[in-house]
């Protein structure tokens, strides 16, 4: 008997994140000092990319990524309906009409055959940008999405907030990191807590495009600079400019240093969630319960590990988990269905997989410090419920 509250996420805090932190607070910078440009080019590094921009979030992330691809107001930008509705907001913030574009029933991601579909109905050009999710914590297939960013010509960001860690397979059969943006403009990350990387908030943009790090770096602190490279003058040491109108979405240095902290238990992270998915998959095969499909060649980032139960029967789970403390998730109210999208024009019926979903899903406790002890307890309870509703 466990008596405890079991979240569906749960950061992992260590006494050497601790000790990362405190020796920030000792140090002579709160903010933008040197553990900023340690954690992107220890993560640049990580994934294999060249540029990684640390931010106060991950929307912040989004927004930059839109700024910095130069999206105007009416725009068309494509994502997925089965997401934080992070991933549309950060291009609305621009302006941009955003499409939802359906979901595949198997994976939960973008359904790219679908998307070719919408891309066909317009004449080139139409779509200024697609971002796809690594929804849960799957890769999608950026390489085939490359060729149709290069055959309909649109800019690609990946929302990877669900997956630093993991990666997929090309058609060369090549491992790719997902966030190194071999096939991708531009890829975002979050450091929410419960994220893999937790930094109580924090975001990354990664790219291997000089010209979009440089805007996002940019954009990243009121779009003002010191470089002497990008000035138009100079009146001497104190001389900045504000060459573009930013924000402030900078990161701290003692968030910096826990993510940093973090990134060094990713691997781990990765393993023990795969291992915790094992588990479930075993413990719940003969049930009425589908289990999250994998394909062979990915690494699973396993940010959430979402079941599949039938319709009438997932309201009733949800609740009788809750009844025992743990707080399983309905992940995600598809956006389109929201009714800011919908004073939009978003109609309910237009991305109708992702709606089937909505109905079925479930996200079970999914984090690496969550013991065999505690998943035994969750595993129990989801059986108890759907052997008192069979
Ligand atoms: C968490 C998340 C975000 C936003 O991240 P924040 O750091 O909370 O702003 C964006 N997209 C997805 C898919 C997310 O899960």
């Amino acid at each position: 008997m466990i008596n405890h509250p079991i979240s569906y996420g749960h950061q992992l805090i260590t006494e050497e994140d601790i000790q990362a932190v405190v020796e920030t607070l000792r140090s002579d910078y709160l903010t933008q000092g040197p553990r900023i440009p340690e954690f992107e080019s220890n993560f640049a590094h990580y994934l294999g990319c060249r540029y990684a921009c640390m931010v106060s979030n991950g929307t912040a992330a989004l927004h930059l990524c839109a700024m910095a691809l130069g999206i105007q107001p009416g725009d068309k930008v494509i994502t997925t309906p089965i997401t934080f509705v992070a991933s549309a907001n950060g291009f609305r913030y621009l302006g941009a009409d955003i499409v939802f574009c359906d979901i595949d029933a198997k994976t939960f991601l973008m359904d790219f055959d679908k998307l070719e579909e919408i891309l066909k109905a317009s004449p080139k050009g139409s779509y200024k940008a697609v971002v796809p999710v690594d929804f849960a914590g799957y890769p999608i297939d950026e390489e085939r999405l490359h060729q149709l960013s290069v055959e309909y010509g649109f800019k690609v960001v990946v929302d990877a907030c669900h997956a630093p860690g993991g990666s997929w397979t090309d058609s060369k059969g090549e491992k790719q990191m997902v966030g190194n943006c071999k096939y991708a403009d531009l890829s975002v990350f979050s450091f929410h807590p419960v994220k893999h990387i937790a930094a109580g908030e924090g975001g990354c943009i990664t790219t291997n495009d000089k010209d979009l790090y440089e805007k996002v770096a940019l954009y990243r602190t009121h779009g003002i600079t010191k470089n002497p490279n990008r000035l138009t003058r100079s009146d001497g040491g104190w001389y900045y400019e504000m060459q573009e109108l930013g924000y402030n979405y900078r990161i701290t240095e003692f968030q910096a240093a826990l993510a940093s902290s973090q990134l060094k238990r990713l691997n781990w992270s990765i393993t023990r969630r795969n291992e915790i998915a094992k588990r479930y998959d075993e413990a719940l095969k003969d049930l009425p319960v589908k289990t999250p499909y994998r394909a062979d060649d990915i690494v699973h980032a396993f940010h959430l590990y979402i079941i599949k139960v039938d319709a009438d029967k997932r309201k009733g789970l949800y609740d009788y988990l809750r009844e025992h403390n743990i707080f399983a998730q309905v992940l995600y109210i598809p956006a389109h269905m929201m009714p800011y999208y919908k004073r939009l024009g978003r109609k309910e019926g237009e991305c109708p997989v992702a709606e089937e979903y909505y109905k079925h899903c479930l996200a079970l406790p999914m984090y690496p410090s969550l013991t065999d002890e505690e998943q035994e307890w969750v595993i129990e309870k989801v059986k108890e419920s759907i052997f008192a509703n069979i």
